[in-house]
């Protein structure tokens, strides 16, 4: 009597083998890469023009400041939930 429930999977890697490895992925913002009081690029906290705004973000990292919750939220609800969420001022 043969069972039929086991199955052969085979495995399909003949293609892994032929890896690339030039590109280390560029897409991820990472800490450090922008200012931790207000989100934005190209400065840090020590000379950030934003430290009057409401959501400034005085301590801590940037992504666990109030600001850039209300910021993601935001972003989420428009559609842009991929962007970074940094401080503006007229918002
Ligand atoms: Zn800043």
């Amino acid at each position: 009597m043969v069972r039929n429930g086991k199955r052969k999977d085979t495995e399909v890697d003949s293609d892994k083998s032929k890896k690339q490895r030039a590109g280390t992925s560029s897409v991820v913002v990472k800490t450090g890469k922008y200012c931790e009081g207000c989100g934005k690029p190209r400065h840090k906290r020590e000379s950030c023009q934003l430290t009057a705004h409401p959501n400034y973000n005085e301590k801590g990292l940037w992504i666990h400041s109030e600001g850039y919750r209300i910021k993601k939220a935001w972003l989420e609800a428009n559609g842009k939930g991929d962007d970074h969420p940094e401080l503006r001022w007229y918002e």
